[in-house]
């Protein structure tokens, strides 16, 4: 099997963490512990991107230093990480590891017979990070920073030749040899391309970056453009500048995907594959776009609008597993979806305590009170057939899903099979006095299983509940027995 690597974009650091992103490492997350249970050896990276004009704007505002401010806030990115249980194995960041500084500049001189220098005018948007031509304005301000006032810059810089790779990067992305999901957004990368690729300035000097951000080779005055400084992060984590054991492994051998939200598709479906097809190194196999995550009534949230929501103030009202829970299910995986505490309380009172909670302490409170059970998966006269096809359907649906990064649709799976169980409860009625003892354990035997089988593949969603069950309801291939599993998730009434 081949080696496995899965990145998110690593965010700016000018701000706390938003819920967006959260989104983005939960996706990473599943995808990454579905891949570990089938047996591949996975690099899930992560990290934040330090070196933006926008940092140091926000920090000036706040009176830190640089270092300090983005040093401060990218500790609430790892602790987001920590407080999810997001299984990255890796961290970077880009203005303090020293593997990022050497790999940027590496891939520099990699990429060196398409960068030339130039005079350029031009207006930008520190919001964006990118310089904005006349058709991407409105009332001439950016499109996605109205009111933002754009930089007027009039600079000698360096220039990557975009321009060059416009015929290569369509044939590789419209083949699938890059493949973008959803295809929606795989459309709008090559319509853009086929508009004609503009070569883009990839430095600005020192005194406009203010100098912050990673000194282009050579050149005393140059900082890189942070965009290509950050994107080079997803090797440089890997030891490109020391030609580590890792990039050979996931890099250059491996299977690559990059998730990150729509609004940076491009730099990672166009610009990214043209340097690395600049420096000759491998592409990436995937690039998974989401949507954004918006309030109930559709609308971006935002401080200033009121509707912002802090991903730890959910955490500490509801605890992280109904939060993966809703984000996984209900997120903005293809296409944009709405947040709100009314919407994430009505799920979690019809998913999490009247489905999932509901259907292991009835369950495990039937078990509980016939005592152990002895049940022999192999052993054919212990199964109800029907019941097994049907738990064996929904795991192989589960998995195909989860190979095409569908994960909502894999958790409708596994909700389908909670409700197959309950129906099985009410309609075989393991309680009632007339049945015999056989008849009895052989049904309990079934359901506990089922209720053992859920919890295995909950662990790629809900980790810290799965082990929960699995404290109370243990199976170990021969006997099952149980204790009541209270709690798991107590009704929210508002
Ligand atoms: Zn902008």
């Amino acid at each position: 099997m081949k080696a496995f690597f899965i990145s998110t974009s690593i965010p700016y650091v000018n701000a706390e963490p938003h819920i967006g992103f959260l989104l983005e490492a939960l996706e990473a997350d599943v995808i990454s512990r579905f891949r570990r249970s089938l047996g591949s050896e996975v690099y899930f990276l992560t990290g934040t991107d330090d070196n933006a004009l926008k940092n140091v704007q926000s920090a000036e505002k706040s009176g830190m230093k640089t270092q300090e401010f983005v040093d401060l806030n990218a500790k609430k990115f790892i602790e987001l990480m920590e407080k999810f249980d997001i299984s990255n194995n890796d961290f970077i960041r880009t203005s303090k590891d020293e593997r990022h500084k050497l790999g940027a500049q590496k891939l520099w001189n990699a990429c060196s017979a398409d960068i030339y220098k130039k005079k350029y005018e031009g207006l930008y948007c520190v919001g964006c990070e990118s310089f904005k031509t006349q058709k991407e304005l409105k009332d001439d301000f950016c499109e996605l920073h109205p009111g933002k006032p754009l930089q007027k810059v009039s600079e000698e810089n360096y220039f990557f030749k975009l321009s060059n790779y416009q015929e290569k990067l369509l044939s590789l992305i419209e083949s699938g040899k890059l493949r973008i999901i959803p295809d929606e957004k795989k459309n709008e990368i090559t319509q853009f391309i086929k508009m004609g690729l503009e070569d883009f300035s990839i430095s600005r000097s020192s005194i406009r970056a203010k100098n912050w951000g990673i000194k282009v080779p050579g050149s005393e005055d140059q900082i890189m453009y942070v965009w290509f400084d950050a994107l080079s992060n997803y090797i440089n984590a890997l030891g490109y500048a020391s030609d580590d054991l890792n990039f050979e492994r996931f890099w250059k051998n491996g299977y690559k995907i990059h998730i990150v939200g729509k609004d940076i598709n491009r730099f990672h479906s166009v610009y990214w594959p043209a340097m690395l097809l600049s420096a000759g190194i491998e592409l990436p196999d995937t690039v998974f776009v989401h949507g954004f995550i918006n309030d109930e009534n559709g609308q971006k949230m935002s401080k200033t609008l009121g509707n912002y929501v802090n991903p730890f103030d959910l955490l500490n009202k509801y605890g992280k597993d109904p939060i993966r829970y809703f984000f996984l299910k209900e997120g903005a995986h293809y296409s944009d979806s709405n947040f709100s505490i009314k919407l994430f309380e009505e799920k979690y009172n019809s998913d999490l305590a009247n489905g999932l909670g509901n259907f292991a302490a009835r369950v495990s409170t039937l078990i509980e009170k016939n005592g152990q059970i002895a049940f022999d998966k192999f052993n054919q006269k212990n199964l109800d057939i029907e019941l097994h096809a049907f738990l064996d359907k929904t795991i192989l649906e589960m998995a195909d899903y989860l190979l095409n990064f569908k994960i909502a649709e894999a958790i409708n799976s596994l909700w389908g099979l909670i409700s197959y169980g309950d129906a099985y409860v009410n309609n075989n009625k393991p309680w009632s006095k007339d049945l015999t003892q056989e008849r009895r354990e052989f049904l309990l035997g079934n359901l506990g299983f089922m209720l053992y089988e859920i919890s295995r593949a909950l662990d790629v969603f809900i980790p810290e509940t799965a082990s929960k069950i699995r404290d109370s309801l243990k199976f170990d291939g021969k006997n099952i027995f149980s204790k009541k599993i209270e709690n798991l998730f107590p009704k929210i009434n508002s």
